[in-house]
């Protein structure tokens, strides 16, 4: 899927030329790549010292429960390390591109330094609980002094990890607050804006149910019930790695086109599902009512605040789009739509006609490229070639079904 690299028109070449300055950060990164090494080294030394140890019977059970917990130690300040050097690296110097890796840390998709402080400090804990519970096996021969000034850093490290936890709730509030979303007449066919859910991105999990509902999907739909065996295309990989909703971090569209009864209304709210789930506010509507929407809007003298608003939604679901042409203004709406989205938010849109037969829909050839270039740019195009679903009982008898024929539908 193509990506923007493009640097921004406004920076000026002071702005980016300090900003270049980020890769004077990379070498450090790599030196603590080096100390991973060091403690693999020191993980190893200590395993052999245990077997050692154990195969010569010197080891009691203190021994060994100190020597294991020392191996734990280690483990976790390599977690903690290859936390900050991919996190850090990712939020502070370049972008890695993990996105649909399969082993892409379930923190990695929403870091920012916030998350990654969070992160570090109960990381500080983890490892903090492990020297103190060395201390206490060990308690014989660890001066009440060590252990008193233990037992207190300790303390320290979880209140600074709650006060820390504590303060990023409210620095997305903050946030949100910062850029309200504002409703003043909502077409009734796409669902009220709720103020008080932050902007944009969330924890994933934490109020996924309440932003599935404020969505306006027409029904509940989840990929979990989608059949791929009933497609001939796309392979269910590509359906598995939309499936990971990262496409809208990366604020790039899903087109889906295919003939009706192929499940693409099914796919996109499940796709919308997978990103309420994953943190996103969403919102979902035909095309027929986003244009309706608009159409007010702009009767309002506020189109431009009203698409504004929207982006307070990292992903916008346009549903059916070309079962009825646009009318020329909502022709012009929905490209609106598009170019403000462009590479500011992501759209997943469906549509019955291929992208090639547009003109057909807009009524207008050069309005029609104008929306299809900005859409597919930082897209993933996927044609659902299947016999409708609907009528899939009847196959083998009169209906005959849309597919076999390729994407031409
Ligand atoms: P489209 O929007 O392409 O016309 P829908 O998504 O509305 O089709 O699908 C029609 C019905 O068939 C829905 O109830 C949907 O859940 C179901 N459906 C379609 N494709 C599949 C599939 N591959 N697996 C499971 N259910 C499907
Ligand atoms: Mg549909």
């Amino acid at each position: 899927m193509p990506r923007s690299v493009s640097q921004p028109s406004n920076m000026t070449t002071l702005g980016c030329a300090l900003f270049a300055t980020r890769w004077l950060q990379a070498p450090l990164y790599f030196g603590l790549v080096a100390a991973q090494g060091v403690y693999v080294y020191k993980f190893f030394n200590e395993l052999w010292h245990l077997i050692h140890h154990v195969i010569s019977g010197h080891a009691d059970e203190t021994h060994v429960m100190l020597a294991v917990l020392k191996l734990v130690d280690v483990v976790m300040i390599a977690n903690l390390l290859i936390m900050v050097i991919v996190g850090g690296y990712e939020t502070f110097v370049s972008r890695i591109g993990l996105q649909g890796h399969r082993d892409q840390p379930e923190w990695l998709s929403h870091v920012n330094s916030n998350v990654l402080k969070v992160k570090l400090a109960t990381a500080i804990v983890g490892i903090s609980s492990v020297h103190l519970l060395q201390m206490f096996v060990d308690v014989h021969h660890t001066p009440r002094h060590d252990l008193l000034w233990g037992t207190v850093i300790h303390m320290a490290f979880i209140a600074s990890a709650a006060i820390l936890a504590y303060m990023s709730g409210p620095m997305a509030a903050h946030e949100a607050k910062a850029h309200p979303v504002k409703e003043e007449s909502p077409a009734p066919a796409i669902p009220a804006q709720r103020d008080k859910e932050p902007r944009g991105r969330e924890e994933p999990g934490a109020g996924s149910e309440e932003r599935i509902a404020a969505a306006g999907f027409p029904a509940r739909k989840v990929l979990e019930t989608f059949d791929e065996g009933h497609l001939r295309a796309p392979d269910p990989q590509v359906i598995a790695r939309l499936g990971k909703a990262d496409f809208v971090a990366r604020k790039a569209n899903v087109v889906l086109l295919g003939g009706p009864g192929t499940g693409k209304t099914h796919l996109a709210v499940a796709l919308g599902v997978r990103a309420c789930q994953a943190g996103h506010r969403v919102l979902f509507a035909r095309a027929a009512d986003w244009g309706a929407r608009l159409a007010d809007a702009k009767a309002a003298g506020r189109l431009r605040k009203e698409l504004a608003a929207l982006d307070a939604y990292p992903l916008l679901v346009v549903d059916e789009v070309g079962y009825v042409p646009f009318e020329p203004e909502a022709a012009h709406l929905f490209f609106q739509l598009v170019a403000h989205r462009y590479e500011r938010g992501s759209l997943i849109v469906t549509s019955n006609r291929p992208l090639g037969r547009w003109a057909e829909v807009f009524g207008d050839d050069a309005m029609a490229s104008a929306t299809v270039d900005r859409l597919a740019h930082h897209a993933e195009v996927v044609t659902l070639d299947a016999e409708s679903y609907r009528t899939r009982r009847l196959e083998g008898a009169a209906v005959t079904g849309w597919g076999g024929s390729g994407p031409a539908f």
